[in-house]
């Protein structure tokens, strides 16, 4: 039997692709420069890649499933064509607005527990990435690692909130060198 994998929680907009608010078409889908090498090297080293998404959109009816599933078709396929693989995505399509609150949505933990159990990951070595605190915070309930990424969507006292209480990282790439320098 082989060792379960290590994990990396991926947030999606603003962290793998360019946050363009309710991506709805999979033309809207634009990697963010770096990230195509930097999941290729946590394939290579054995970590597995979850993407976790709140993709709120849904519930607001701003896309569909079958959008979200589009898009989530083109960014696989962008990604396989620099011979990076995300191992599963799960995404959250609710709102606490629209149909009250849910446990999915981050920084709720019912997604990285289901892909821990999915995919019989290591539950003692998980990273949590984002460029949004509710993305890394999840780390505290997982005990495992946070770093924020920062980027044009991230608020100041959010990233000074991850400096002070986990990581930051000024781009994905740092964050893997970080992630495997560590494990
Ligand atoms: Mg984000
Ligand atoms: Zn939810």
């Amino acid at each position: 039997m082989s060792r379960p994998r290590p994990v990396v929680f991926l947030d999606r907009d603003g962290t793998i692709i360019a946050d363009m608010h309710y991506i709805a078409r999979p033309e809207e889908v634009a990697l963010i420069p770096g990230v195509a090498p930097a999941i290729r090297r946590l394939n290579q080293a054995g970590w597995a890649v979850v993407v976790i998404t709140n993709q709120s959109g849904i519930a607001r009816g701003k896309l569909t499933e079958a959008d979200y599933e589009q898009v989530r078709a083109r960014l696989d396929a962008l990604l396989d064509e620099q011979g990076a693989l995300i191992d599963r995505s799960y995404h959250c399509p609710h709102h606490p607005d629209v149909g009250g609150p849910c446990d999915c949505r981050k920084p709720g933990t019912k997604l990285h527990l289901l892909a821990l159990r999915d995919l019989a990951l290591d539950r003692r070595r998980t990273v949590c990435v984002g460029d949004r605190w509710r993305d890394v915070k999840p780390a505290f309930a997982l005990e495992g690692r946070g770093i924020l990424v920062p980027g044009p969507e991230s608020p100041p006292d959010e990233v000074e909130r991850a400096q002070r209480e986990l990581a930051t990282a000024s781009s994905l790439g740092v964050a893997v060198d970080r992630i495997l320098g560590a494990s």
